[in-house]
């Protein structure tokens, strides 16, 4: 296992090297291809607006009605940002260097991990370990060496967001958290920039042009004034997500950043354009409906907005740097505690009893999908949302406890990491199962996640 870390350590710092040598040499290529424009122009032999390179690359998106040159000039001298190099990010950030984007930032401040890679397709098995941002750039050059990019390895935060984003025109929220959807959107009012956000969960997406024309759509905050509760937020990473979903809604937010750029909104709006605001629609995707693609038509900003309500708002740039606390305002997922110390049991202790066979019942309370991915011997999977999900006295317990269980027999309750196990554990008591403290009911202390570092190192997923 050293082997393969130093191995890939060594990859990662080899890659980051090349990297720099690949900047280097699009950097010399410029200069180069600049003194031969000049010459070119001197001669009066090169009379044309884009380098001959640039009409053989970009003609096939040039020649589609209203594109046209104009639309290469506008991309050309565009600046985007994608906060988020993942699973969005790769295919936005793809097809943007494709188009011919001239400056495209990257801003992530993790590193590539083998389970990014069924879905963040700008990585790779070798690029493993290595800044996502190093990556993606490594992976763009590769797709078109002529662009400018930068690469911003960090996360974005209130403090570094007006440095970062004033250096751009145009913003992608590639990220997959509420507090960072906040953020970049406050950000964006303040600095006038249009944002086109997206996100992906499962088997849906969803899609939003946000701040379009500057100050005059609306902004996340219109669109959803209140985070969601802090208990309903899954990351990516825990609840799942299927590789062509979030790569659809990556793609999506290309086109219309491509959409954007072509007819020049992003210029109207600094000249102070009073073009009319077009109707708002969110896009849904979903990939096991019926209808795939819906929009929703959105109402446009909300009066009193307090990010984008003019002189009305709350926010500026100082008190977005200095004050402004976006975890706190999205909630914080406090863990459970709902049991006492005594009805809990760690997972050596478990093990124990295991081992000596008594009779008992050991239930896992996590989602079927992970259930059959990795389990301990001998469990049985009643997913939580069954005890959530139960009317309490009266109803059958057979549906939380199989029937086949002497009556006496212990209760040991599991989860992924201790929490559901202890909303499972209270709700049987509820029930009265426990006969007052006759039948022990209780839970293991850390789950799965403590038993595969102390108990069962081999368990492939948790
Ligand atoms: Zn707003």
């Amino acid at each position: 296992m050293d082997k393969i870390e130093q191995l890939r350590r060594e990859i990662a710092e080899k890659e980051a090297e090349l990297v720099q040598l690949r900047a280097q040499l699009v950097d010399a290529e410029k200069l180069s291809a600049g003194i031969e424009n000049d010459k070119d122009e001197g001669e009066g032999e090169w009379k044309w607006p884009l380098a001959e390179s640039d009409y053989e690359r970009y003609s096939r998106q040039m020649i589609v009605p209203n594109f046209g040159l104009q639309g290469q000039l506008n991309i050309k001298h565009a600046k985007v940002l994608l906060v988020g190099a993942g699973g969005l990010g790769c295919p936005a950030a793809a097809y943007l260097a494709g188009a011919g984007v001239g400056t495209l930032g990257l801003v992530d401040g993790d590193a590539v991990e083998a389970s990014n890679l069924h879905r963040q397709v700008a990585h790779s098995t070798d690029r493993v370990g290595m800044m996502k941002v190093d990556s993606a750039v490594t992976y763009l050059k590769g797709l078109n060496p002529t662009i400018t990019y930068r690469a911003h390895a960090t996360h974005l935060t209130p403090q570094n967001a007006e440095e970062i984003v004033s250096q751009y025109d145009l913003v992608l929220d590639c990220t997959d958290h509420p507090t960072s959807r906040y953020l970049i959107s406050d950000i964006c009012v303040l600095l006038s920039k249009p944002l086109i956000s997206a996100s992906a969960f499962q088997t849906s997406g969803q899609l939003i042009v946000l701040n379009n024309p500057p100050g005059k759509g609306p902004c996340y905050r219109c669109v959803f004034p209140k985070p969601p509760p802090p208990e309903s937020v899954i990351g990516c990473g825990e609840g799942g997500i299927i590789g062509p979903v979030v790569g659809v809604m990556g793609v999506l937010q290309a086109l219309e950043a491509i959409k954007l750029l072509v007819r020049g909104d992003h210029l109207k709006s600094r000249a102070g354009d009073e073009e009319a605001v077009k109707q708002v629609g969110m896009l849904l995707f979903s990939a096991m409906g019926d209808v795939p693609f819906r929009t929703v038509r959105m109402r446009g900003k909300r009066k009193g907005c307090f990010a984008c309500a003019g002189d009305d708002s709350a926010l500026t740039l100082n008190e977005l740097k200095t004050s402004m606390d976006y975890i706190q305002f999205c909630g914080v997922n406090q863990p459970v505690k709902l049991l006492q110390p005594e009805e809990r049991i760690s997972v050596v202790e478990y093990e124990r009893i295991s081992r000596e066979s008594k009779t008992h019942l050991l239930l896992d309370v996590r989602e079927k999908e992970h259930f059959g991915l990795s389990n301990i011997r001998g469990s049985i999977n009643i997913p939580i949302g069954r005890f959530t999900a139960h009317r309490g006295e009266g109803s059958e317990l057979s549906d939380l406890i199989p029937g086949d269980v002497p009556p006496d027999a212990p209760i040991y309750i599991v989860c992924r990491v201790g929490n559901d196990s202890q909303i499972a554990t209270k709700k049987l008591k509820d029930l009265g199962v426990d006969r007052n403290g006759e039948r022990f009911i209780g839970d293991i202390l850390g789950g799965l996640k403590a038993w595969k570092a102390a108990v069962d190192p081999s368990l492939p997923f948790i």
